[in-house]
């Protein structure tokens, strides 16, 4: 079945009453039929039929053997760390989300893993950091904000001669425009909150996995920790990814005119946009996935320029996060990475020059009559 027709269809069938729409279960706990019997469900932190219907649909879209729906992306984050002990050793891009370099560095270090940072666009710098500890390279691609490219058919080579594991946040791409898995990843995460979901209405997170193993460790830490995705959010998110693919081709439509059209703006240093083939990681990019997605981020030539920007866009919002059908603008020192030193960021490339756009899927010409707009009113 062709990936448009399954994020409309899911997982087939819902019910007896032929409701097209799926249920939403809100039940806590599911009576059992007699002693040793359930109907395949007990109790809600373990399985609720609404939730388990998403996971199957976003395992398959995946093309993974198992997901679980989590409460938000970074508990999704933080399940899959959990599947490491004290004393392993983790290789993690130079330039994530900066609420993963937050739990990573100041909380997961002092339960004992430890962590090199390297680009993972230079494969010479992740094989330079494997130690006899390492266990897994984790990664963004593109990355968040400076969209970096990683070879993830190169990446997951090196990993399995050195026995790791290779886990991607596709968050960015989503698996209309990028399968990790079927590129040689073994753990997706996702920030089920952006895209998939896809309205900035709700938060959720997601692992997806291949391995029968990893599946039932990762669902019992799910089990055992809680941080699940509630019925009605699950609902909501099963509603976004029934548009998924429209949204994500007009998404990536307006990002594509916006960068080249930023591009030629005097007050714009350079744009960081995948899908221009200018950009560092465009071929490996276009290898390995079907789309460059509808994230840009850009330097402007001055602080004072960043935030006169911010302050005059006016259809599109001064908001952080990414992913839905609104178009936001986001300051990535002040918001998503703000927690992170001024060095990490210098070294990161992320400075107070540097804007995030996220392109919704309005229509391309209002939103640069709009950076137009912001850009002309400049004092
Ligand atoms: N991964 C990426 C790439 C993100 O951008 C974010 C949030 O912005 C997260 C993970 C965390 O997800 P959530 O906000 O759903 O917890």
């Amino acid at each position: 079945m062709d990936f448009a027709t399954k994020c409309v269809h899911g997982i087939g069938a819902n019910d007896a009453t032929g409701s097209v729409s799926p249920a939403i279960y809100i039940s806590s706990t599911f009576a059992h039929p007699r002693l040793g019997e359930t109907t395949g469900f007990a109790y809600i932190r373990e399985a609720n039929p609404t939730r388990q219907r998403l996971e199957k649909l976003v395992a398959s879209l995946e093309n993974g053997l198992d997901a679980l729906a989590f409460a938000s992306g970074m508990a999704a984050v933080d399940a899959v760390l959990r599947l490491f002990k004290p004393g392993d050793h983790i290789i993690t891009g130079n330039d994530l989300y900066g609420g993963s370099f937050r739990l990573f560095h100041r909380y997961e270090e002092q339960n004992g893993l430890s962590f090199t940072v390297v680009h993972t666009s230079k494969l010479e710098e992740i094989t330079a950091a494997i130690t006899p500890q390492t266990k897994a390279i984790y990664l963004e691609t593109p990355t968040n904000p400076t969209m970096e490219i990683s070879d993830l058919r190169a990446i997951s080579k090196i990993a399995k001669d050195n026995n790791l594991l290779v886990i991607v946040d596709n968050t960015f791409l989503t698996p209309y425009f990028q399968k990790p898995l079927d590129l040689g990843a073994d753990i997706i995460i996702h920030s089920g909150t952006k895209y998939l979901a896809g309205r900035n209405d709700v938060l959720a997170g997601f692992t997806i996995v291949k391995d029968e193993k990893i599946a039932e460790e990762l669902r019992l830490i799910y089990k055992s920790t809680g941080a699940c995705l509630g019925a009605m959010d699950a609902w909501l998110v099963i509603r976004g990814i029934k548009t998924l693919p429209l949204r994500m081709e007009q998404h990536q439509r307006n990002a594509q005119a916006i960068a080249q059209w930023l591009q030629k703006q005097p007050k714009v240093k350079y744009v960081l946009y995948p899908g221009l083939p200018q950009h560092p990681g465009y071929a490996i990019n276009a290898s390995q996935t079907t789309g460059f997605g509808g994230m840009i981020s850009f330097a402007v030539d001055s602080a004072d320029t960043a935030r006169q920007l911010l302050e005059k866009v006016k259809l599109i919002q001064f908001a952080e996060s990414l992913g839905g059908t609104e178009s936001l603008l986001t300051y990535p020192i002040r918001q998503t990475h703000a927690d992170l030193t001024p060095e990490e960021c210098a070294e990161k490339g992320i400075t107070d020059c540097l804007l995030r756009l996220s392109t919704g899927i309005e229509a391309t010409d209002d939103l640069i009559a709009d950076l137009e707009q912001a850009f002309a009113a400049l004092e």
